[in-house]
């Protein structure tokens, strides 16, 4: 039985084309710098999105760490929501291995943070209070895009502030492609940005890391600290390169199926909330694990959670959707 898996945009496996790419990758040693695919991928992704230099890695979450610890020295802080991947997914690495002190703050419904309450929360230059040095935001934040003119206001704030502003864009593309505009529209707002493209651009491992040279610099000897230096990794960017070459604008496929995910759930009186891209909130309560298990022995793989996360991707297929909503109308709901 052919599997159906909402629950992440992980999941994808290399496209026949994209492991022809990896097959025919020139390679080289990437910690002597000498990995000619690492290096066009790391020069594509920061001239396309508008930065002077970039870092392949393994993970988002390496490559935000990294992004976190070349900002932050020791007793730093940065600002971030408390459902941010920066703050709640990533084991607490900024204050683990970069001693940076997180300031979470409540997030709003559209995924973004209050900025009156960012302000308020910057400490005052005293030896009581970590420096606080760095706002982190997420885009797309679970499914939502950030309105451009909220990137221009918190690009405001942080300037007058002195802080720097990192966007933790696992994303990013889906919010370019469900705005109409080029990536590079959202990123000029920043300092640095890591970019995911093992999640629904659908290659197997990967995520860069862009900013100016000195940042990146910085974040080269710190991946090497943490044990991010690869070999012959450019089989790996490879993919990458060929997602973003070919992987991009089919997201478009990706909301529009979640979009007739919602409304097909909606029809069944599902609680389902509004959906922007790739992301469908179903609001299920204590049936999340009982309609889980009805599904899987329908070959469509859950999550398990009250509020479900319903995921769409590149192994997602319009057809797919239509079984889905057959299988959630046929569950015996409490
Ligand atoms: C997946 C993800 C990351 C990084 O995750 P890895 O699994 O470490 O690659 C970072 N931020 C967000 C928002 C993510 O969804």
């Amino acid at each position: 039985m052919p599997v159906i898996d909402l629950r992440s945009d992980t999941v994808t496996l290399p496209t026949p084309g994209m492991r022809e790419a990896m097959q025919a990758a020139e390679l080289g040693d990437d910690v002597y710098g000498e990995d000619p695919t690492v290096n066009r991928l790391e020069q594509h992704l920061a001239a396309e999105l508008g930065f002077a230099s970039a870092l392949f890695v393994p993970t988002g979450t390496m490559s935000n760490l990294l992004g976190l610890m070349a900002h932050c020295e020791r007793g730093d802080e940065y600002i971030v929501g408390q459902q941010a991947h920066t703050y709640k997914y990533e084991g607490g690495g900024a204050a683990v291995l970069g001693s940076i002190q997180p300031q979470p703050l409540e997030g709003e419904a559209d995924g973004s943070l209050d900025l009156a309450r960012v302000e308020a929360s910057i400490k005052q230059d005293d030896f009581h209070f970590a420096r606080t040095r760095l706002l982190a935001l997420e885009n797309t934040m679970q499914g939502k895009v950030l309105p451009q003119s909220y990137l221009t206001a918190a690009r405001a704030l942080t300037s007058k502030h002195g802080l720097a502003l990192h966007l933790d864009g696992a994303r990013l593309y889906n919010a370019a492609v469900k705005l109409g505009v080029p990536a590079r529209a959202i990123t000029q707002h920043f300092d640095s940005v890591s970019v995911c493209l093992s999640k629904g651009l659908g290659a197997p491992v990967g995520s860069v890391l862009c900013g100016s040279h000195e940042l990146i610099a910085k974040a080269r000897r710190l991946r090497k600290m943490v044990g991010g230096g690869m070999r012959q990794a450019g089989v790996l960017a490879a993919a990458g390169l060929y997602a973003l070459e070919h992987q991009v604008m089919r997201l478009a496929e990706d909301h529009a199926n979640a979009e007739r995910l919602a409304a097909g759930l909606r029809e069944l009186d599902y609680r389902v909330e509004p959906v922007q891209t790739n992301m469908v909130y179903v609001q299920l309560g204590e049936q999340a694990g009982a309609l889980k298990n009805f599904c899987a022995e329908r070959g469509i793989k859950l999550s398990t959670a009250p509020r479900l996360r319903l995921v769409t991707h590149l192994d997602v297929a319009a057809d797919d959707i239509a079984k889905v909503i057959e299988a959630f109308a046929a569950f015996p709901r409490a």
